[in-house]
């Protein structure tokens, strides 16, 4: 059931989650689909609405430092590590960053996927923040959508797509960054970015210096970990149903009228005006607006008018990192391979 999020509907969201219910919620990232994370009949909903596979772990939300203690083995992670986790919490929590870290034996494996790390994040939407203090204080939520596909960034995409088998979804409105957190492990070594989003490669590295990931652009020595390490890493994540092609060069492609032509800015597309399948993410071409509107706009091009979807890449820095790992693995997930480009298509 959709119900808009003010103070009463939380403390009633609240009891849902510490009594084992399922309630979708907006965070400044995307919705997510909470759990009481110490639940673990709760925790196995989780895995079943989204048809997620159980080796793909959860991030456990919290609204206090307190609760890490309950979360955390802070013993197992070192000095510097201690470090790394006082200066990144200080600097970059509340907000988009998830921090991978030594999990306690009581953390739920579900919970985990089975690791010996858990996934901690303290988002910053105050609703949210609100939600985890009145309930457990340790909510467990991955994106509330269906395993691989889009991600929900309105209460309206969640009802679309999972509807009554959640009990409660939590409108907040249109969420702000639009897309997911930054995973950050810690767990060992040099810091490794596995998944990026919402915090930028450069805004962590300002907080502990150095660190490694594929998709980090300020990392050019780094070699991609030798297996996948974070399931956010699998090709054909966060795919619509509709045949979706990166193509370089998208502005000189011969268009189709049954294509739909997403552009990252204004400059890009080249042209005054538009055409009726042709689409910006951010007419100034800023990051944080193309980040915004991303999954929004991708789910609206996702309804059916479209037999393909174009679209092109966004400038490899900051947000747009996110951007292209999204846009790439929903390249990956679609259908795209099945089109035929009008150039090539029997005439
Ligand atoms: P979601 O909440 O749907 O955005 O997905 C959570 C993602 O966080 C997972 O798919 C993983 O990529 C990552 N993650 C969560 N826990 C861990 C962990 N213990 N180790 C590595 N990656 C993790
Ligand atoms: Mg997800």
């Amino acid at each position: 059931m959709l119900i808009p999020l003010n103070e009463e509907n939380l403390r009633r969201a609240a009891r849902c989650l510490a009594s084992g219910g399922l309630v979708a919620f907006p965070t400044e990232t995307v919705y997510g689909l909470g759990a009481d994370a110490f639940n673990e009949r709760a925790l196995a909903r989780i895995f079943a609405v989204k048809r997620r596979p159980f080796f793909d772990p959860l991030i456990v939300h919290i609204a206090s430092l307190a609760a890490l203690p309950r979360l955390v083995d802070v013993s197992a992670l070192g000095g510097a590590g201690r470090e790394r986790l006082d200066a990144l919490s200080r600097a970059l929590w509340p907000g988009p960053l998830t921090l991978v870290l030594p999990k306690l034996p009581e953390v739920p494996g579900l919970a985990t996927g089975g690791l010996a790390t858990v996934a901690v994040r303290f988002p910053s939407h105050e609703g949210a923040a609100a939600l985890i203090r009145l309930s457990t204080g340790a909510v467990a939520a991955p994106s509330a959508n269906p395993f691989g596909s889009l991600s929900p960034t309105r209460a309206q995409h969640v009802e679309r797509t999972l509807g009554d088998a959640v009990d409660l979804i939590l409108d907040g409105g249109p969420t702000e960054i639009g897309v997911e957190s930054t995973v950050l492990d810690l767990s060992e070594g040099c810091p490794r970015i596995l998944r990026p989003g919402g915090a930028s490669a450069e805004a962590i590295e300002a907080v502990v210096g150095p660190v490694r990931g594929a998709d980090n652009p300020l990392d050019s020595s780094a070699a991609p970990p030798a297996s996948v390490r974070s399931p956010g890493q699998l090709k054909g994540h966060y795919a619509p149903a509709t045949a979706l092609v990166l193509a370089d060069g998208l502005r000189g492609l011969a268009r189709d009228d049954e294509c739909a032509y997403l552009f990252f800015s204004r400059e890009s597309y080249g042209e005054e005006g538009g055409a009726k399948n042709v689409f910006i993410l951010s007419e100034a071409g800023e990051l944080i607006e193309a980040a915004a509107r991303l999954f929004d706009v991708l789910h609206d091009l996702d309804g059916g008018l479209w037999s393909c979807i174009y679209t092109e890449r966004a400038p490899q820095e900051g947000l747009g990192c996110a951007i292209n790992d999204r846009l790439a693995k929903a390249a990956a997930g679609s259908a795209g391979f099945t089109h035929i480009p009008p150039e090539l298509r029997r005439k």
